[in-house]
């Protein structure tokens, strides 16, 4: 496929203004949500003005325009898709989180104050409530008719949510619990709809009941009446935000608020009307990552936004390449278009592999969303791997946001500095996805402690320090033993000749199975050095603390190389799966391009383990120099697949 037979399809109305082919490519890209991916373009499209609109409102009036927008697509019904159809969803877990991916391409404030209302506001009373708050909020709360928060962190903490310091406390006489801001930094914080629109929140606080102390728990508490702030309650405004300041995110404090004791959202825990404390769960903090987890769908949401919005950043970058022209090069005739350019290929072509890489991988954890939330795998292994998977995800596919957005900026130029040109809200709104949801680096940690326990029946209640002892407490070999990629390590090490014995040449650089087994080997590697480390250390005497502390680099690092793997098996997967044909082989080059790219932006780890020869290190750079120039005729193609509409990417100038 040529540019040539790009132009002349479009000549010819094939497809107009996309190229051709594209829409094969969007079937593949929008999988099993095609239908709803498509109502929710259509939708967010109708609201593109915002886009340019909030470039000259106040920051009230954003705020007041993002409400009336989230309330309009609230009766399109494409945001209450993943609750119950009788309270007006749709009963469809992985459509909702499709649907939410799609509406990333829009305004960013939008989105996030969707995510707010309806994946953790909606999504805590959902999940962690019974059908008494089902039957109260959630047809309101579907319909935007009730705005609420989700208030869980605190100024004091954050990543830490165990520690949170609002009290919630019984009181038998009163059959209410009193809510108290116990602490001069346990105010709620960055709270969004707490600012302006929220009516209702769903608060963490820890129970106490009889005197006892009883962990995190959820109530509903009303935070505001007739647009003032509930009695006992204070609201506070966080102000300015670097980004999404159409989102009213604020601060609470609670002054003795009293609610009934059904305000507890009671699935896992209640208080019986006689005053006693009664679970299931009987560990405290089984029951507390028990809850938690049942909140794991914001974390996909946010990650497939973050990639969303890579594909948006994609679109316009590229495309304003294959027009933009400077310097003379090949030709004294015309300037070079920049795409043209080995530089800007490499700057942007290995980026736009690894979107689709990481979409795919975004699939993998939707679908396996779908079937625990669906019921349809029950087992408690598969609720964990889901919960690392869409940790990893997350954190690899919003880091990935920021970089993209940045050298997609940069790739525009001056032009790229342009508000109408998009970049400026892209790289200001998505910036803190890397935060929310749970800070990147603390979710990393939470992978690599069920890679080091294998998701041990201990897993929920180990700390980071229970953790360490309990790595250490193995054997070395006990711990890769019980790691899924042990299994496959002997296979790798029989296959992957290491760096020394000459053998370049003996596997081929495009093999994917080669690719999977340097990313497999670089993982079971680390994990293995992580352990002996931390053996070590308390094999030492060291504090346990102190011993973290000093593996941590390398923890974090295990656990990305777990996920980059992941990532990489979900692109391989996906291609192995489609049929034969150009599309197959289109997307073939461009998994072998995110393949290499990986594996060459840690060659100096691959060669100082003896897994890369300096020669095969510069046969691989070569190779993702060539894999830039082959996917160069398609770059057209493999970004109008996404299907960004035309209105949402404003940047008239640079799209032509
Ligand atoms: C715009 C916005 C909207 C938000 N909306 C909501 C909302 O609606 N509801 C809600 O409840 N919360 C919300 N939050 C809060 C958000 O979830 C938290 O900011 C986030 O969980 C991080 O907590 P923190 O800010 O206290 O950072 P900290 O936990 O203090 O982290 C600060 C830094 O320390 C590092 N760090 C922390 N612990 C460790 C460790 N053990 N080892 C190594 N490094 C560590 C982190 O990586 C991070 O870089 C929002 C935040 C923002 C900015």
């Amino acid at each position: 496929m040529t540019d040539n037979d790009v132009v002349s399809d479009v000549v010819s109305g094939v497809e107009p203004g996309r190229a051709p082919g594209a829409a094969a490519l969007t079937a593949l890209l929008d999988g099993d949500y095609a239908e709803v991916r498509a109502k929710v373009r259509a939708a967010v499209a109708e609201h593109a003005h915002l886009l340019t609109e909030v470039e000259e409102l106040t920051a009230e009036d954003y705020r007041e325009r993002v409400r009336q927008v989230l309330v309009e697509m609230a009766g399109t019904g494409l945001t209450g898709l993943g609750f119950p159809k009788e309270y007006g969803g749709a009963g469809d877990v992985g459509a909702s989180i499709a649907a939410f991916e799609a509406l990333a391409y829009g305004d960013l404030s939008v989105l996030v104050k969707s995510g707010v209302q309806f994946g953790l506001f909606g999504g805590a009373i959902l999940q962690l409530g019974t059908e008494r708050h089902h039957e109260a909020y959630l047809a309101d709360v579907v319909a935007g008719r009730l705005l609420g928060c989700f208030a869980m962190t605190e100024h004091g903490h954050g990543s830490n949510v165990a520690a949170v310091g609002t009290v919630a406390t019984y009181d038998p006489d009163s059959d209410e619990f009193v809510l108290r801001t116990a602490a001069e930094d346990a105010y709620k914080d960055y709270i969004g709809n707490a600012a302006a629109h929220g009516e209702l929140a769903v608060v963490f606080a820890q129970l106490v009941v009889g005197g006892e102390e009883r962990g995190v728990h959820a109530l509903v508490v009303p935070i505001r009446v007739d647009g003032e702030p509930a009695p006992g309650v204070r609201i506070a405004d966080d102000g300015l935000k670097m980004g999404l300041n159409g989102v009213d995110n604020g601060r609470l404090w609670f002054d003795d608020v009293r609610v009934p004791r059904t305000a507890l959202l009671n699935r896992f825990a209640d208080v019986t009307p006689a005053g006693d404390y009664v679970s299931d769960i009987e560990s405290p903090s089984r029951r507390f990552f028990t809850m938690l987890g049942t909140l794991v769908q914001g974390r996909v949401s946010v990650g497939g936004a973050g990639i969303a919005a890579s594909e948006v950043a994609l679109t316009i970058a590229i495309r304003y390449a294959l027009r933009r022209r400077q310097f003379e090069a090949t030709s004294t005739e015309q300037e070079e278009l920049l795409l043209d350019y080995g530089q800007h290929q490499r700057r942007l072509l290995p980026l736009l592999a690894r979107t689709y890489a990481l979409h795919f991988a975004q699939q993998v954890v939707r679908r396996d969303l779908h079937r625990v939330f669906s019921g349809e795998v029950t087992d408690e292994k598969s609720r964990r791997e889901l919960e690392s998977r869409a940790a990893g995800t997350k954190a690899l596919g919003t880091w990935h946001a920021t970089r993209a957005i940045q050298e997609c900026r940069e790739a525009c130029g001056g032009a790229g500095y342009l508000a109408e040109n998009r970049f400026a809200a892209l790289k200001a709104d998505t910036d803190v996805f890397t935060t929310f949801e749970g800070d990147n680096t603390v979710l990393l940690q939470l992978v690599a402690k069920g890679l080091l326990t294998d998701y041990a029946g201990e897993f929920e209640e180990m700390d980071q320090l229970d953790m360490v002892r309990f790595v250490a407490g193995l054997a070395v070999d006990t711990v890769l033993e019980k790691t899924a990629v042990h299994k496959l390590l002997e296979r790798v090490r029989d296959w992957l000749p290491s760096g020394d014995q000459g053998e370049p040449d003996s596997i081929g650089i495009r093999d994917a199975d080669y690719h999977l087994a340097m990313l497999r080997f670089r993982e079971e590697h680390m994990l293995a050095g992580v352990a002996r480390r931390l053996k070590r250390g308390i094999d030492q005497g060291m504090n346990p603390g102190a011993v973290f502390s000093r593996v941590q680099d390398h923890v974090i690092g295990t656990a990305r190389a777990h996920v980059e793997r992941l990532v990489l098996e979900a692109f391989v997967e996906k291609v192995r799966a489609m049929p034969a044909g150009p599309e197959r082989d289109l997307m073939e080059l461009l998994c072998d391009l995110h393949s290499l790219a990986t594996i060459e932006a840690d060659r100096a780890w691959f060669i100082e383990h003896g897994r890369l020869s300096v020669q095969r290190s510069k046969a691989i750079t070569a190779e993702v120099n060539r894999l830039c120039r082959d996917v160069r005729p398609h770059a057209r193609v493999l970004v109008d697949a996404f299907a960004i509409p035309e209105e949402l990417l404003r940047a008239e100038d640079l799209l032509g």
